[in-house]
């Protein structure tokens, strides 16, 4: 029996980590959940699945969240970072899954690989956001980082089992193929995309996810972020790293040997499919996801990417040559550019101006530890709440 964690349990890959686990009692235990706002949907969460521990953002919640869990689940909650923290590196998990949504994920996520579990990666934020410093705690503290990115989870299953990090010439890889639907604005003109709303930008095509994620799709800023995490999660050079646009979300990655061979992972798109496999990992088990009928699809298509629809994908590419500095300004501009799009402060092409104006003001500073990047991630942050309120006034006018 293996003891879980769940960090953002009430979020889209949450529910969904929760449903395999459903589908495997003896296998899985729920040790520990957190949530955020929704409160009414985690007391349901510990109503069904009786986890030993929850927690909220702040004691307020959590006395509210005591006067909404039932009589049989004698869960401890608590509140705050500190308590996430201890969830993901309590002596009694085995693993961790990290779905919190964006930076707030980061120091969970970083204590589970600090106490050396398992940690199953859903929040990208991370690597994104220091990746250098979490991969050499990784390797450090003797943690087990299993990608839960479908792309990376992908590439993680069509690279041989004795590949070896950064080396992928001696394991005879030519590049990576990073696939990407291209979201649900994909055959809008670039001039067209001034003025979709977020309901348009959330309605994703293939995926459905949570909404900053959704946003990050429609602008490929997603694809971006996931160039930055399979740099590091692999080892692998920027020109090792190829990003392909394939409509139909068939293919979720694939690795190009030298020898001519690609290596796909197929399969619906459906979440449960990685989450399935990184819970089990060696083995594999049921995740209630159908089979594929190639019977059934239509076409299989890849196309290549512009720079003029999908320009923040092309920005990621470069800050991720820049540096960590870039990285982490990139990653904070895009959620407060997201966050102002989705309360209809900015437009949809305003995100772009946002991340360009605060990863070229920021992308300097060399950053040695975990308190320079939080440092600089709250100054990034800062400049992007000047740039959006700037738009924003100047919209209202
Ligand atoms: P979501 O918005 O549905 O859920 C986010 C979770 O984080 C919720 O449980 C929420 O309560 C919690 N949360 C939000 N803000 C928080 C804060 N400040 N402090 C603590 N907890 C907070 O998001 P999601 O779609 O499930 O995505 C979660 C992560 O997984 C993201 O990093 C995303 O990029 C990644 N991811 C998601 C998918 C997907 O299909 N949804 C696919 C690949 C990767
Ligand atoms: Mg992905």
């Amino acid at each position: 029996m293996q003891n879980i964690t769940i960090l953002g349990a009430t979020g889209s890959i949450g529910l969904s980590t929760l449903e395999v686990m459903r589908l495997h009692p003896q296998r899985f235990h729920l040790y520990a959940v957190s949530g955020y706002s929704q409160l009414d949907k985690l007391a349901d969460i510990a109503n069904q699945y009786l986890p030993e521990y929850v927690v909220v953002n702040t004691q307020e919640d959590a006395q509210r969240l005591s006067t909404m869990i039932n009589s049989d689940c004698d869960a401890t909650i608590l509140f705050g970072e500190r308590a996430l923290c201890e969830i993901a590196s309590a002596e009694q998990v085995d693993a961790v899954m990290s779905a919190i949504v964006g930076a707030a994920g980061l120091l969970p996520t970083l204590a589970a690989v600090k106490a050396g579990k398992k940690v199953l990666l859903a929040n990208k934020e991370s690597l994104v956001m220091c990746g250098e410093l979490f991969i050499d705690a990784v390797n450090k503290h003797g943690a087990t980082l299993i990608p839960i990115d479908s792309e990376h989870n992908a590439i993680f299953q069509c690279l041989p089992h004795d590949y070896e990090y950064a080396k992928p010439n001696s394991s005879g890889i030519s590049h990576l193929l990073l696939t990407a639907s291209g979201g649900p604005f994909r055959e809008l003109m670039p001039a067209e995309l001034d003025d979709v709303t977020p309901e348009q930008a959330c309605a994703h095509p293939n995926w459905d996810m949570g909404r900053k994620i959704s946003v990050d799709s429609a602008s490929m800023m997603n694809k971006g972020l996931e160039f930055i995490e399979a740099k590091w999660l692999f080892g692998v050079d920027e020109d090792n790293i190829k990003v392909v646009i394939h409509p139909q979300s068939t293919i979720h990655s694939m690795v190009q040997y030298k020898d001519g061979s690609v290596l796909a992972q197929m399969g619906n798109p459906d979440m449960r499919t990685p989450i399935a496999h990184a819970l089990a990992f060696p083995e594999r088990i049921e995740s209630g996801v159908s089979d594929l009928n190639f019977f059934e699809q239509a076409s299989f298509s890849f196309e290549s990417p512009e720079k003029a629809r999908f320009p923040n994908l092309f920005l990621a590419m470069r800050a991720s040559r820049l540096g960590q500095a870039a990285t982490t300004a990139l990653n904070a501009a895009n959620e407060i550019a997201v966050e102002a799009f989705l309360n209809e402060h900015i437009r949809f092409t305003d995100i772009y101006k946002v991340n360009l104006q605060v990863v070229e003001n920021m992308h300097t500073p060399t950053l040695k530890t975990i308190d320079e990047i939080i440092a600089h991630d709250k100054a990034c942050r800062h400049l992007a709440q000047s740039v959006c309120a700037s738009m924003h006034q100047g919209r209202e006018k």
